[in-house]
């Protein structure tokens, strides 16, 4: 291997090349990592552009409810203002740190930190663009044994007139001046969650989406009831909605609908999708297999069709979350370094991956969702609670949480565990494992709840509803 300038040579810091990077150089390999944003792109999308800054954004607007809700516990007086620019500001700094955190971790396991656009030349080899202190242009080249690509993923913007007035997720938390009026365009998670956020922090959101209803993928029912709860929260959510053109007036962006309609905002966020991020790394030259989309394509060790080059995280678009790229890493580095000592070699489970909204409500899900249940079981008995949160028996709020329990009726085996409310991600974390580790309805049942708490609730449905069809 000394032939090579590194072992590992990984592109990319986010999730899963700075896992992968940390775990291998713990393995006494010698590791580089090349991040194009240098040390302050430490932490990759994940903290720099989304899960970090648009929690702690999230928390911020959730604020604005609780001065609000405050009034029917007794607190009188006006509610605080929100200073946009302290907001980005208090956030820039945290993110900073966090990226001085992973700089930190990555040198004292070991890890050479490269800085500078990296591009694959040959199977070992790869060229780094970087820029010299004097502001120009240099590059450098390093070979290594393996190269692994963690370059992540990048928002997709449709083709229409006016793409270039739009903004993306990546531009949300920047802005010189606060949307007093914003369109959020997009159904997914990232199109709720800022809707949700916006809406929180004081602005007028309007979110269309083409779809028939958000949050493709979800639970039916879910996806209903969340809707409706945004909508009661002040989003004026559209669906089979879309844009024909925007255009730039003074007194902001001027958005024609395809049903005719008009809107003047201040700012239109895209959040229709994500790509994974290809271009500039010399996949086609050195041929690497790419799918339709771009994606690398790579076996079940994440290797490529090249023996020495590996992919892993958003760039291969399998399941596109954090967790999911930092449990790919641990796989890849345990199976090409072995596992640390006295420890299995891990495998990453795509079974039964938990996952939020940050929306608001939350949302929060494991297992299947009602249709897929039907799908794969004969008989599915569905338990199903929607209720007022004791919080607002005196706040005030109209908000009301959905949890839903999906068992199969055969083995008594809990297959699918929903929930739209406050700090849905908090509750079915630990549900999750109780679901990991094959809970039986009968072992919920037997469970007692934590009272008085919302998360009692999915530990004391006792009727299952009558049969329906699917909804
Ligand atoms: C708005 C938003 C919110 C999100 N919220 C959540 C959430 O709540 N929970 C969750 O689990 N996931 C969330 N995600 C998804 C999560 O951020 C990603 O799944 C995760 O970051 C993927 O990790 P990765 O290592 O594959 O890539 P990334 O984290 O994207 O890291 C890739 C890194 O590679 C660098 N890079 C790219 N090309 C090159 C190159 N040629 N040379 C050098 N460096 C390069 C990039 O600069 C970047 O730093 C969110 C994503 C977004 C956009």
């Amino acid at each position: 291997m000394e032939q090579y300038d590194f072992d590992l040579l990984v592109i990319g810091g986010g999730s899963g090349g700075v896992r992968a990077a940390r775990m291998a150089a713990q393995r006494g390999v010698r590791v580089a990592l090349a991040e194009a944003q240098g040390i302050e792109g430490l932490g990759g999308t994940c903290v720099n552009l989304g899960c970090i800054p648009k929690k702690l954004y999230a928390y911020a607007a959730g604020y604005a409810d609780a001065f609000q809700e405050s009034h029917g516990y007794g607190w009188v007086g006006e509610a605080p203002q929100l200073d946009w620019g302290l907001l980005k500001s208090r956030r820039a700094a945290e993110i900073q740190r966090l990226n001085g955190v992973y700089a930190n971790l990555l040198r004292g396991s070991g890890v050479t930190l490269l800085e500078g656009w990296a591009r694959l030349s040959g199977p070992h080899e790869v060229h780094l663009a970087t820029l010299n202190a004097d502001g120009s242009a240099g590059q450098q080249h390093y070979s290594a044994a393996t190269i692994l690509i963690a370059s992540g993923g990048q928002p997709y913007l449709p083709h229409f007139q006016g793409r270039e007035h739009v903004i993306s997720s990546d531009q949300a938390f920047d802005l010189d001046h606060f949307p007093q009026r914003l369109l959020v365009v997009g159904g997914g998670y990232i199109a709720c969650e800022f809707a949700s956020i916006f809406n929180g922090l004081g602005s007028r959101v309007t979110q269309l989406y083409r779809g028939e209803q958000i949050l493709r993928g979800f639970d039916d029912e879910v996806r209903h009831f969340t809707a409706a709860e945004m909508r009661k929260s002040g989003v004026d959510l559209r669906l089979q909605a879309g844009v024909l053109a925007i255009a730039r007036e003074a007194d902001g962006l001027h958005v024609t609908l395809e049903d005719g309609n008009r809107l003047v905002v201040d700012a239109a966020l895209y959040a229709t999708g994500r790509v994974p991020k290809v271009d500039g790394l010399g996949l086609q030259a050195v041929g690497v297999a790419q799918g339709a989309d771009g994606r690398i394509l790579v076996d079940d060790e994440y290797r490529t069709n090249l023996p020495s080059v590996y992919a892993l995280g958003d760039v291969t678009s399998r399941v596109q979350l954090t967790p999911a790229a930092l449990g790919e890493a641990m796989q890849l580095v345990d199976h090409l370094y072995g596992a640390a000592t006295g420890k299995e070699a891990r495998r990453m489970d795509y079974e039964l991956i938990p996952t939020a909204v940050f929306s608001h409500p939350n949302v929060a899900t494991v297992g299947l969702t009602e249709a897929q249940a039907r799908e794969c079981y004969a008989e599915v008995r569905v338990f199903r609670s929607e209720f007022r949160a004791l919080r607002h028996t005196l706040s005030g709020s109209e908000e009301r949480t959905l949890m839903k329990l999906l068992v199969d009726a055969a083995s008594d085996r809990v297959v699918g565990l929903h929930m739209v409310g406050a700090e849905a991600g908090e509750i079915v974390q630990g549900f999750a494992v109780a679901m990991k580790a094959g809970a039986t309805k009968a072992v919920f049942d037997a469970t007692l709840g934590i009272h008085p708490t919302a998360a009692e609730e999915f530990v004391t449905m006792r009727e299952p509803m009558a049969p329906r069809a699917p909804a």
